[in-house]
Protein backbone atom coordinates (compact mmCIF):
# COMPACT_ATOMS: atom_id res chain seq x y z
CA UNK A 1 0.00 0.00 0.00
CA UNK A 2 1.17 3.57 -0.80
CA UNK A 3 2.16 6.32 1.73
CA UNK A 4 -0.61 8.29 -0.28
CA UNK A 5 -3.12 5.67 -0.03
CA UNK A 6 -2.30 5.09 4.40
CA UNK A 7 -2.94 8.52 4.37
CA UNK A 8 -6.81 8.19 3.99
CA UNK A 9 -6.78 6.15 6.43
CA UNK A 10 -5.37 8.14 9.04
CA UNK A 11 -6.89 7.08 12.34
CA UNK A 12 -6.64 10.98 13.55
CA UNK A 13 -8.00 12.50 10.64
CA UNK A 14 -11.28 10.22 10.51
CA UNK A 15 -11.84 10.79 14.30
CA UNK A 16 -12.13 14.61 13.58
CA UNK A 17 -14.44 13.87 10.48
CA UNK A 18 -16.42 11.74 12.98
CA UNK A 19 -16.83 14.16 15.38
CA UNK A 20 -17.64 16.52 12.58
CA UNK A 21 -20.57 14.56 11.05
CA UNK A 22 -21.76 14.09 15.01
CA UNK A 23 -22.16 17.82 15.52
CA UNK A 24 -23.47 18.37 11.90
CA UNK A 25 -26.22 15.59 12.24
CA UNK A 26 -27.12 17.22 15.95
CA UNK A 27 -27.38 20.47 13.39
CA UNK A 28 -29.73 19.30 11.67
CA UNK A 29 -31.58 17.51 14.26
CA UNK A 30 -30.87 13.86 13.44
CA UNK A 31 -32.38 11.09 11.45
CA UNK A 32 -30.68 11.82 8.65
CA UNK A 33 -30.90 8.92 5.40
CA UNK A 34 -27.86 9.02 3.09
CA UNK A 35 -27.93 6.28 0.04
CA UNK A 36 -24.73 5.44 -2.18
CA UNK A 37 -25.00 3.50 -5.15
CA UNK A 38 -21.98 1.92 -5.59
CA UNK A 39 -20.81 -1.26 -4.49
CA UNK A 40 -17.58 -0.07 -4.60
CA UNK A 41 -18.65 1.99 -1.88
CA UNK A 42 -20.35 -0.55 -0.20
CA UNK A 43 -17.73 -2.46 -0.26
CA UNK A 44 -14.93 0.20 1.65
CA UNK A 45 -18.01 1.01 4.47
CA UNK A 46 -18.65 -2.67 5.57
CA UNK A 47 -14.65 -3.22 5.11
CA UNK A 48 -13.54 -0.52 7.36
CA UNK A 49 -16.09 -0.49 9.85
CA UNK A 50 -17.65 2.66 8.87
CA UNK A 51 -20.83 1.97 9.64
CA UNK A 52 -20.12 0.91 13.44
CA UNK A 53 -18.32 4.72 13.71
CA UNK A 54 -21.09 7.07 12.17
CA UNK A 55 -23.05 8.97 14.96
CA UNK A 56 -26.63 7.83 15.89
CA UNK A 57 -29.18 9.67 13.51
CA UNK A 58 -26.96 8.99 10.49
CA UNK A 59 -27.87 6.03 8.41
CA UNK A 60 -26.02 5.09 5.35
CA UNK A 61 -28.46 2.99 2.70
CA UNK A 62 -26.80 1.20 -0.44
CA UNK A 63 -28.99 1.76 -3.27
CA UNK A 64 -29.02 0.38 -6.84
CA UNK A 65 -25.23 0.66 -7.40
CA UNK A 66 -23.78 -3.27 -7.42
CA UNK A 67 -23.39 -3.94 -11.77
CA UNK A 68 -23.91 -8.01 -11.75
CA UNK A 69 -26.68 -7.59 -9.13
CA UNK A 70 -29.24 -5.50 -11.66
CA UNK A 71 -28.19 -6.96 -14.23
CA UNK A 72 -31.73 -9.08 -15.46
CA UNK A 73 -32.55 -12.38 -15.49
CA UNK A 74 -33.38 -12.55 -19.33
CA UNK A 75 -30.15 -10.60 -20.33
CA UNK A 76 -28.34 -13.44 -18.33
CA UNK A 77 -30.58 -16.26 -20.10
CA UNK A 78 -29.30 -14.71 -23.35
CA UNK A 79 -25.56 -15.06 -22.71
CA UNK A 80 -26.83 -18.17 -21.43
CA UNK A 81 -28.70 -19.25 -24.83
CA UNK A 82 -25.51 -18.00 -26.68
CA UNK A 83 -23.18 -20.31 -24.78
CA UNK A 84 -25.49 -23.21 -25.66
CA UNK A 85 -25.84 -22.33 -29.71
CA UNK A 86 -21.92 -23.34 -29.67
CA UNK A 87 -20.79 -19.69 -29.61
CA UNK A 88 -17.73 -18.60 -27.30
CA UNK A 89 -19.12 -16.39 -24.60
CA UNK A 90 -16.85 -14.38 -22.59
CA UNK A 91 -17.56 -11.86 -19.29
CA UNK A 92 -16.31 -10.72 -15.82
CA UNK A 93 -15.64 -13.51 -13.23
CA UNK A 94 -18.71 -12.37 -11.27
CA UNK A 95 -21.52 -12.82 -13.86
CA UNK A 96 -20.22 -16.00 -14.51
CA UNK A 97 -22.50 -17.36 -11.22
CA UNK A 98 -25.08 -15.18 -11.61
CA UNK A 99 -28.36 -17.22 -12.02
CA UNK A 100 -30.70 -17.20 -14.66
CA UNK A 101 -33.83 -18.19 -15.06
CA UNK A 102 -32.80 -21.85 -15.52
CA UNK A 103 -29.79 -21.67 -15.19
CA UNK A 104 -26.28 -19.85 -14.87
CA UNK A 105 -23.33 -19.66 -17.25
CA UNK A 106 -21.23 -21.77 -14.70
CA UNK A 107 -23.73 -24.69 -15.01
CA UNK A 108 -23.68 -24.11 -19.26
CA UNK A 109 -19.75 -24.58 -18.47
CA UNK A 110 -20.18 -27.34 -16.40
CA UNK A 111 -22.37 -28.63 -19.81
CA UNK A 112 -19.91 -28.22 -21.97
CA UNK A 113 -20.43 -24.71 -23.22
CA UNK A 114 -17.50 -22.51 -23.76
CA UNK A 115 -17.47 -19.59 -21.28
CA UNK A 116 -14.29 -17.39 -20.33
CA UNK A 117 -13.66 -15.11 -18.39
CA UNK A 118 -12.02 -12.14 -18.77
CA UNK A 119 -11.09 -8.64 -17.26
CA UNK A 120 -11.96 -6.48 -20.24
CA UNK A 121 -13.65 -6.38 -23.70
CA UNK A 122 -10.53 -5.69 -25.30
CA UNK A 123 -9.19 -9.50 -23.71
CA UNK A 124 -12.52 -11.30 -25.14
CA UNK A 125 -11.84 -9.55 -28.43
CA UNK A 126 -8.06 -10.93 -27.93
CA UNK A 127 -9.97 -14.23 -27.93
CA UNK A 128 -11.87 -13.70 -31.23
CA UNK A 129 -8.45 -12.79 -32.91
CA UNK A 130 -7.30 -16.11 -32.39
CA UNK A 131 -10.51 -18.38 -33.31
CA UNK A 132 -13.13 -18.32 -36.60
CA UNK A 133 -15.48 -19.26 -33.56
CA UNK A 134 -18.13 -16.67 -33.31
CA UNK A 135 -16.87 -15.32 -29.69
CA UNK A 136 -19.83 -12.65 -27.97
CA UNK A 137 -18.43 -10.63 -24.94
CA UNK A 138 -21.35 -10.65 -22.20
CA UNK A 139 -20.74 -6.59 -21.54
CA UNK A 140 -21.73 -5.96 -17.63
CA UNK A 141 -21.47 -2.64 -15.68
CA UNK A 142 -21.78 0.87 -15.52
CA UNK A 143 -20.03 3.65 -17.14
CA UNK A 144 -17.03 2.75 -15.73
CA UNK A 145 -16.90 -0.40 -17.89
CA UNK A 146 -19.12 1.03 -20.83
CA UNK A 147 -16.47 2.84 -21.58
CA UNK A 148 -13.83 0.28 -22.49
CA UNK A 149 -16.45 -1.72 -24.41
CA UNK A 150 -17.31 1.22 -26.52
CA UNK A 151 -13.80 2.14 -27.32
CA UNK A 152 -12.99 -1.68 -28.40
CA UNK A 153 -15.82 -1.22 -30.99
CA UNK A 154 -15.02 1.80 -32.11
CA UNK A 155 -11.04 0.77 -32.85
CA UNK A 156 -12.78 -2.23 -35.45
CA UNK A 157 -13.03 -5.41 -33.70
CA UNK A 158 -12.52 -9.09 -35.58
CA UNK A 159 -15.62 -10.00 -37.56
CA UNK A 160 -16.44 -12.84 -35.13
CA UNK A 161 -16.64 -10.30 -32.32
CA UNK A 162 -20.07 -9.01 -31.17
CA UNK A 163 -21.14 -7.75 -28.25
CA UNK A 164 -24.44 -8.59 -25.68
CA UNK A 165 -24.76 -5.35 -23.96
CA UNK A 166 -26.27 -5.16 -20.42
CA UNK A 167 -24.61 -2.02 -20.17
CA UNK A 168 -26.42 0.21 -17.34
CA UNK A 169 -26.09 4.35 -16.84
CA UNK A 170 -26.35 4.87 -13.17
CA UNK A 171 -28.15 8.88 -12.48
CA UNK A 172 -31.97 8.29 -13.76
CA UNK A 173 -31.76 4.60 -11.67
CA UNK A 174 -30.96 7.67 -8.93
CA UNK A 175 -34.21 9.10 -9.96
CA UNK A 176 -36.41 6.19 -10.13
CA UNK A 177 -35.16 5.10 -6.22
CA UNK A 178 -36.20 8.96 -5.17
CA UNK A 179 -39.18 8.78 -6.91
CA UNK A 180 -40.59 5.60 -4.94
CA UNK A 181 -43.04 6.72 -2.46
CA UNK A 182 -41.03 3.86 0.10
CA UNK A 183 -37.67 5.32 0.14
CA UNK A 184 -36.36 8.16 2.12
CA UNK A 185 -33.32 9.86 1.24
CA UNK A 186 -31.83 12.50 2.12
CA UNK A 187 -28.90 13.24 -0.31
CA UNK A 188 -26.65 11.07 -2.18
CA UNK A 189 -23.27 9.45 -2.23
CA UNK A 190 -22.43 8.78 -5.92
CA UNK A 191 -19.25 6.82 -7.21
CA UNK A 192 -16.26 8.29 -7.96
CA UNK A 193 -14.92 5.82 -10.39
CA UNK A 194 -18.27 6.81 -12.51
CA UNK A 195 -18.28 10.02 -12.48
CA UNK A 196 -14.33 9.56 -13.82
CA UNK A 197 -16.46 8.93 -16.93
CA UNK A 198 -19.20 11.33 -17.45
CA UNK A 199 -17.94 13.91 -14.36
CA UNK A 200 -20.39 15.98 -11.64
CA UNK A 201 -22.35 17.38 -14.23
CA UNK A 202 -24.32 14.68 -14.57
CA UNK A 203 -25.64 14.74 -11.42
CA UNK A 204 -26.91 18.40 -11.78
CA UNK A 205 -30.39 16.99 -13.14
CA UNK A 206 -30.79 14.59 -10.14
CA UNK A 207 -29.90 17.50 -7.15
CA UNK A 208 -32.50 19.89 -9.43
CA UNK A 209 -35.60 17.51 -9.95
CA UNK A 210 -35.33 16.05 -6.51
CA UNK A 211 -33.90 18.78 -4.40
CA UNK A 212 -31.21 16.51 -2.79
CA UNK A 213 -27.86 17.06 -2.70
CA UNK A 214 -24.99 14.88 -4.27
CA UNK A 215 -21.42 14.36 -3.27
CA UNK A 216 -18.90 12.84 -5.38
CA UNK A 217 -17.14 10.32 -3.61
CA UNK A 218 -14.19 8.03 -2.93
CA UNK A 219 -13.16 4.95 -1.70
CA UNK A 220 -10.78 5.19 1.16
CA UNK A 221 -12.31 5.57 4.50
CA UNK A 222 -11.76 9.00 4.75
CA UNK A 223 -12.99 9.80 1.70
CA UNK A 224 -16.66 8.38 2.65
CA UNK A 225 -16.42 10.43 5.97
CA UNK A 226 -15.56 13.47 4.19
CA UNK A 227 -18.27 13.17 1.63
CA UNK A 228 -20.37 12.73 4.43
CA UNK A 229 -19.49 15.73 5.89
CA UNK A 230 -19.91 17.67 2.95
CA UNK A 231 -23.49 15.66 2.01
CA UNK A 232 -24.13 17.00 6.30
CA UNK A 233 -22.93 20.73 5.59
CA UNK A 234 -25.87 21.06 2.53
CA UNK A 235 -28.55 19.75 4.42
CA UNK A 236 -28.00 21.82 7.37
CA UNK A 237 -27.88 24.90 4.88
CA UNK A 238 -30.68 23.58 3.21
CA UNK A 239 -28.52 23.49 -0.01
CA UNK A 240 -29.35 21.25 -2.57
CA UNK A 241 -25.40 21.21 -4.83
CA UNK A 242 -23.44 18.75 -6.61
CA UNK A 243 -20.26 18.49 -4.65
CA UNK A 244 -17.07 16.84 -5.84
CA UNK A 245 -15.20 15.37 -3.03
CA UNK A 246 -13.05 12.90 -5.47
CA UNK A 247 -11.08 15.81 -7.37
CA UNK A 248 -7.99 13.81 -7.13
CA UNK A 249 -9.54 11.62 -9.78
CA UNK A 250 -12.59 13.30 -10.92
CA UNK A 251 -12.89 16.00 -13.37
CA UNK A 252 -16.33 17.77 -13.63
CA UNK A 253 -17.01 17.37 -17.00
CA UNK A 254 -15.18 13.67 -16.78
CA UNK A 255 -13.07 12.46 -18.95
CA UNK A 256 -13.17 13.93 -22.66
CA UNK A 257 -12.23 10.84 -24.57
CA UNK A 258 -13.94 7.82 -22.74
CA UNK A 259 -17.57 10.14 -22.99
CA UNK A 260 -17.37 11.05 -26.61
CA UNK A 261 -16.97 7.09 -26.82
CA UNK A 262 -19.15 6.02 -24.74
CA UNK A 263 -22.08 7.83 -26.65
CA UNK A 264 -20.84 7.33 -30.19
CA UNK A 265 -20.80 3.35 -29.40
CA UNK A 266 -23.88 3.65 -27.03
CA UNK A 267 -27.37 4.70 -26.62
CA UNK A 268 -29.72 5.29 -23.82
CA UNK A 269 -32.75 2.90 -23.27
CA UNK A 270 -35.33 1.78 -21.30
CA UNK A 271 -34.72 -1.14 -19.46
CA UNK A 272 -35.09 -3.53 -16.38
CA UNK A 273 -32.89 -3.21 -13.56
CA UNK A 274 -32.82 -6.74 -12.15
CA UNK A 275 -35.87 -6.45 -9.07
CA UNK A 276 -36.05 -2.99 -8.69
CA UNK A 277 -38.50 -1.32 -12.03
CA UNK A 278 -38.49 -0.68 -15.47
CA UNK A 279 -35.71 2.31 -15.72
CA UNK A 280 -36.19 4.86 -18.48
CA UNK A 281 -32.83 6.13 -20.29
CA UNK A 282 -30.67 3.82 -18.63
CA UNK A 283 -29.49 0.72 -20.51
CA UNK A 284 -27.35 1.25 -23.09
CA UNK A 285 -28.01 -0.38 -26.24
CA UNK A 286 -25.11 -0.17 -29.37
CA UNK A 287 -26.10 2.41 -32.09
CA UNK A 288 -26.77 1.91 -35.81
CA UNK A 289 -23.42 2.67 -36.76
CA UNK A 290 -21.95 -0.07 -34.77
CA UNK A 291 -25.15 -2.58 -34.73
CA UNK A 292 -22.49 -5.35 -37.11
CA UNK A 293 -21.11 -5.83 -34.00
CA UNK A 294 -24.50 -6.10 -31.31
CA UNK A 295 -25.00 -9.95 -30.78
CA UNK A 296 -28.63 -9.08 -30.35
CA UNK A 297 -29.03 -8.44 -34.13
CA UNK A 298 -26.19 -10.57 -35.86
CA UNK A 299 -28.29 -13.80 -33.77
CA UNK A 300 -31.46 -14.74 -33.11
CA UNK A 301 -31.49 -15.37 -29.23
CA UNK A 302 -34.14 -17.89 -27.96
CA UNK A 303 -34.28 -17.70 -24.02
CA UNK A 304 -37.22 -19.14 -21.86
CA UNK A 305 -40.15 -17.49 -20.39
CA UNK A 306 -39.74 -16.32 -16.84
CA UNK A 307 -41.73 -18.49 -14.35
CA UNK A 308 -41.26 -16.83 -11.65
CA UNK A 309 -38.28 -18.61 -9.84
CA UNK A 310 -36.18 -16.51 -7.60
CA UNK A 311 -38.95 -14.57 -6.48
CA UNK A 312 -38.20 -15.50 -2.67
CA UNK A 313 -34.81 -12.80 -3.29
CA UNK A 314 -35.88 -9.51 -2.48
CA UNK A 315 -32.32 -8.38 -3.89
CA UNK A 316 -34.53 -5.70 -5.86
CA UNK A 317 -35.58 -4.54 -2.69
CA UNK A 318 -32.41 -4.33 -0.65
CA UNK A 319 -30.77 -2.53 -4.12
CA UNK A 320 -33.40 0.30 -3.51
CA UNK A 321 -32.77 0.72 0.10
CA UNK A 322 -35.91 -0.35 1.23
CA UNK A 323 -34.80 -3.63 3.12
CA UNK A 324 -31.52 -5.15 4.58
CA UNK A 325 -29.71 -8.67 3.85
CA UNK A 326 -30.59 -9.97 6.60
CA UNK A 327 -34.40 -8.91 5.88
CA UNK A 328 -33.85 -11.75 3.19
CA UNK A 329 -35.24 -15.35 4.88
CA UNK A 330 -32.98 -16.97 2.62
CA UNK A 331 -29.80 -14.72 4.18
CA UNK A 332 -26.95 -17.44 5.13
CA UNK A 333 -29.64 -20.23 5.04
CA UNK A 334 -30.38 -20.91 1.88
CA UNK A 335 -28.63 -18.14 0.10
CA UNK A 336 -24.87 -18.02 0.59
CA UNK A 337 -21.80 -17.57 -1.49
CA UNK A 338 -21.11 -21.00 -2.17
CA UNK A 339 -24.47 -21.44 -3.73
CA UNK A 340 -26.32 -18.45 -4.11
CA UNK A 341 -30.28 -17.90 -5.01
CA UNK A 342 -29.76 -14.53 -5.79
CA UNK A 343 -27.35 -11.77 -7.93
CA UNK A 344 -26.61 -10.10 -4.28
CA UNK A 345 -24.90 -12.87 -2.75
CA UNK A 346 -22.73 -13.62 -5.93
CA UNK A 347 -20.56 -10.00 -6.39
CA UNK A 348 -18.26 -9.10 -4.09
CA UNK A 349 -20.14 -5.57 -4.97
CA UNK A 350 -23.20 -7.36 -3.64
CA UNK A 351 -24.52 -6.29 -0.57
CA UNK A 352 -25.83 -9.59 0.67
CA UNK A 353 -21.98 -10.99 0.35
CA UNK A 354 -21.00 -8.06 1.55
CA UNK A 355 -22.55 -8.46 4.50
CA UNK A 356 -22.03 -12.28 4.66
CA UNK A 357 -18.02 -11.92 4.87
CA UNK A 358 -17.86 -9.13 6.69
CA UNK A 359 -21.22 -8.95 9.14
CA UNK A 360 -22.81 -5.62 10.78
CA UNK A 361 -26.00 -4.59 10.88
CA UNK A 362 -27.11 -2.65 7.65
FE1 LIG B 1 -31.44 -12.67 -2.74
FE2 LIG B 1 -29.83 -14.34 -1.45
FE3 LIG B 1 -29.75 -11.77 -0.88
FE4 LIG B 1 -31.86 -13.21 -0.20
S1 LIG B 1 -29.79 -13.44 0.61
S2 LIG B 1 -31.88 -11.20 -1.13
S3 LIG B 1 -31.98 -14.68 -1.89
S4 LIG B 1 -29.22 -12.71 -2.85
Amino acid sequence: MTTDALSFRDPDRADRLRDRLERLVAAVDGDVRVMHVCGSHEEAIAEFGIRSVLPDGLTVAMGPGCPVCVTDRPEVDEAVALAEAGHVVATYGDMIRVPGTEKSLAAARDAGADVRTVYSASEAADIARETDREVVFFATGFETTAAPTAAVLREGPPANFSVLSAHKYVPPAMDVVADHPDTRIDGFLAAGHAATVTGTDVFESVVERHDLPVVVAGFEPLDVLAALVFLLEDLRDGEATVTNAYPRCVADAGNERARTALWEVFERVPGEWRGIAQVPDASLRIREPYAEYDARRRFEIETPADDGRGSDCICGEIMAGRAAPRDCPLFGEACTPRSPVGACMVSDEGPCRIQHAYGGDR
